[in-house]
């Protein structure tokens, strides 16, 4: 049984397993997918302090994970499906074995949301992808479109401005979401376009693949066809929280609610990171969010 078992490697769970291990408690990290989470999805983190000239998300996971590791964290590869809570700590049900924890951090950030009116999963890999950084090089010197205009889709689209003819940003309001730096770096390149109040109506495909959208102005309803290889969707995140549910108290879009130091209503459970309702979801947060939950957790063992 180990002193803590930590839930997903992103920056979150990563920061915790630094935090805990060197502090001497036995530390197992679950890791379902990629460690490093979200992180490698960043083509340069330019707002991470201590970096002048920002740092690619990727690199910065390898050092995390390295450092976790340097303290004696062990990262195990499995995706946790179940969590039951027992007189003496907490059993983990993976995919492949169980596992056993006297306190848990929950840190598996958040998934890329999908479109409800629109059913896109037979293109995706064949023109409609969640992650410009992972598949934006398929459309090197095409044209492509992403539908938001929150920060994923602000970095995206500086992503995709380079290697990318054209980029059309397709956004349902007048105005950016995301970070006014975002934003205003995003309006100044020559090679984006932004539709501003239209959505996504539609697909256009070409031998099962997508050669273009159709999208509507919300106000006019005047429907426009942009011809495109590529479609990114980043239209916001969802919590994998479903599983959790029964045991742990989460706010109306899933998001676990948590006190100081990430503590939720289940003694010895504790949340760090996009998972948890907060009002800053950033690499900086899940870091603070993981160092504050290790912390909490020390003295919860201790005590
Ligand atoms: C394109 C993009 C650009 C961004 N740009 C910036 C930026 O410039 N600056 C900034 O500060 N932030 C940025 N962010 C946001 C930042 O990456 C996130 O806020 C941060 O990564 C959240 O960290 P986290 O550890 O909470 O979650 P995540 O990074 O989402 O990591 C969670 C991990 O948990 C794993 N996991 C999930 N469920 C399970 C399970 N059941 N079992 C085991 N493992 C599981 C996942 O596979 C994942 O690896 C960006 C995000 C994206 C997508």
């Amino acid at each position: 049984m180990n002193d803590v078992a930590i839930i997903g490697a992103g920056p979150a769970g990563l920061t915790a397993a630094i935090y805990a291990a060197r502090a001497g408690l036995s530390t197992a990290v679950y890791e379902g997918l990629l460690v490093g989470g979200q992180l490698t999805s960043i083509d340069q983190l330019e707002n991470y302090p201590g970096f002048a000239q920002g740092i690619s998300g990727f690199d910065i996971a390898l050092e995390m994970r390295e450092q976790a590791e340097r303290f004696g964290a062990t990262v195990v590869s499995d995706t946790i499906t179940a969590l039951e809570k027992t007189d003496e700590g907490f059993v983990l049900t993976g995919s492949s074995q169980t596992y056993e924890a006297k306190s848990v951090i929950v840190a598996t950030g958040a998934k890329p949301r999908r479109f409800t009116h629109k059913d896109l999963s037979s293109l995706e890999g064949r023109g409609v992808s969640y992650c410009a950084t992972c598949d934006g090089n398929f459309f090197r010197g095409r044209d492509v479109c992403i539908v938001g205009g929150g920060d994923t889709a602000c970095a995206d689209a500086i992503y995709l401005s380079h290697i990318c003819t054209t980029v059309h940003l397709v956004h349902r309001r007048d105005q950016l979401r995301a970070h006014h730096w975002y934003a205003q770096k995003v309006e100044s390149l020559p090679n984006v376009v932004i539709h501003w109040n239209s959505v996504l109506d539609d697909v256009v495909t070409a031998d099962g693949s997508l050669a273009g959208v159709v999208i509507e102005d919300v106000n006019t309803h005047d429907k426009t066809t942009l011809d495109c290889a590529g479609l990114f969707v980043a239209i916001g995140t969802n919590p994998d929280t479903a599983w959790l549910s029964s045991l742990v108290d989460c706010d109306e879009n899933g998001y676990i609610i948590a006190s100081e130091g990430g503590k939720t209503n289940v003694e010895g459970l504790f949340v760090a990171g996009d998972v948890r309702s907060t009002p800053l979801r950033q690499v900086v947060t899940a870091t603070s969010d993981g160092a504050l939950a290790a912390e909490a957790c020390v003295k919860y063992l201790a005590s």
